[in-house]
């Protein structure tokens, strides 16, 4: 029988790059720990009406890309594409907008799935940390976001990536410009698949990727000729509160993104070391998604950050992110009596808070500091009969090879002056 493979579009995390996916996860969760943002988790898939809905009925995610099935029970779920409508789902579930608390701020992180057609950056599993602030209208709130993960990456030594800033405008003055575009639209050489789009979300048209429709699209109505006052004085707030902040951003008044409840602020990071694939997080405004799915009005704002394509912006800087070695000391006993011993150091010294490992299996001694070097450790912790018999283990630098006798009622003690 052949071994199996992971599914299309995943892979697995392994030691020890797996270390950097957990550093980038923690950078990013770093800054919104810090300004009051509370954790949350919700089930790896929903009903899946919340995402055609929330989401929207005409997207790429909800028609072509979404995990959908049925259950044995003949409940119709998916599994989620994106963390947004399920966070908002569950704060308005438990209330918390109730709370006399607003916004409610959430972090989190996780998987999402998106059958897409697998390529370097883009896979049918990935991780996002992202974040959500329910139920107010503040361009501070708007602009605390868009610092937050500037602040993230910037933590992770990340510099070509650029911020791309946009507003889509409200529920006053987009239909009017949706109107004016779908107009000018019509009268284009298009696809099929391009003219249904014009009747279902126009401003996707915009987005479109290929050049010859990006020709036609030169002399286009743009939405910021249509926003109302309320959303140019908002943006323009947000806009001044970015630049107060020192974070850099450039003006995209063609940044529609791939979802439908957005509305005002817009922005997508994106980095140029990444080929197509660019984008490494996104989000804005979604003043209306909680009333598509039920809730009353909350106007919000969150992003999400792809942990997978951060990685891969790293690696296209050449940044290593410092990782500390996973384990400090590594214990190796020569002979059964020493194991015994040992191994009781060990448990003690791991309830001590030193990370320690053991050399297992019965190995000789040239293996098992081989296996002590590898692991990454400062110290080695070498025990044979003799040691025993004096009462004494010998600690080794494993850098300048120094080796000390310790007596073994003072072990933990003396790892703990010798890693300082
Ligand atoms: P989106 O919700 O599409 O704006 O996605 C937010 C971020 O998640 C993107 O900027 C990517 O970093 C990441 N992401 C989205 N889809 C994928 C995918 N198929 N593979 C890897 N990362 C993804």
């Amino acid at each position: 029988m052949s071994t199996f493979q992971a599914p299309k579009g995943t892979y697995d995390l392994i030691p020890p790059n797996s270390a950097t996916y957990l550093a980038v996860r923690e950078a990013i969760a770093a800054p919104l720990r810090n300004s009051g943002y509370g954790y949350i988790e919700t089930p790896g898939f929903e009903n899946v009406e919340l995402f055609a809905r929330g989401v929207g009925e005409s997207t790429d995610i909800v028609t072509k890309e979404m995990y959908a099935f049925e259950t044995k029970g003949g409940d119709k779920l998916a599994l989620r594409p994106e963390g947004t409508a399920s966070v908002l789902r569950a704060a308005l579930e438990a209330n918390l907008h109730k709370g006399g608390n607003l916004p409610v701020k959430l972090w989190y992180s996780g998987s999402y799935y998106r059958y897409e057609r697998p390529q370097k950056g883009r896979y049918r599993h990935f991780s996002q940390v992202g974040a959500e602030a329910i139920g107010a209208e503040d361009p501070a709130l708007d602009a605390e976001l868009i610092i937050l993960a500037h602040q993230a990456y910037r933590s992770l030594g990340l510099r070509d990536f650029r911020i791309l800033l946009n507003s889509l405008g409200d529920k006053e003055c987009r239909p009017v410009y949706r109107a004016a575009l779908q107009d000018f639209l019509r009268g284009l050489e298009l696809d099929e698949d391009t003219r249904r789009r014009i009747e279902i979300n126009p401003l996707r048209v915009l987005d479109d990727k290929r050049e010859a429709v990006q020709e036609q699209l030169i002399g286009a109505p743009m939405l910021r000729d249509y926003l109302c006052e309320a959303c140019k004085t908002y943006h323009e707030q947000v806009r001044e509160l970015l630049t107060a902040a020192g974070v850099a951003f450039e003006d995209d008044p063609k940044l529609v993104r791939g979802l439908d409840y957005y509305t005002r602020t817009t922005f997508e990071f994106v980095h140029d070391g990444l080929g197509s694939q660019s984008a490494v997080g996104g989000g804005g405004r979604y003043d209306g998604l909680s009333e598509m799915i039920g809730g009353p009005e909350l106007p919000s704002v969150g992003w999400a950050l792809g942990v997978d394509r951060t990685v891969l912006a790293l690696e296209a800087e050449g940044v290593n992110l410092d990782i500390p070695a996973a384990t400090s000391v590594y214990a190796v006993p020569l002979g059964e009596e020493a194991r015994r011993v040992l191994f009781g150091k060990v448990t003690e010294l791991r309830q001590a808070g030193v990370a320690t490992d053991f050399a297992y299996g019965g190995k000789g001694l040239k293996n098992a500091m081989k296996s002590a070097n590898r692991s990454g450790a400062r110290l080695a912790l070498v025990a044979g009969e003799r040691d025993l018999a004096e009462g004494l283990v010998q600690l080794k630098d494993l850098q300048s090879g120094e080796q000390t006798p310790v007596v073994l009622d003072a072990v933990v003690e003396e790892v703990r002056r010798a890693l300082g």
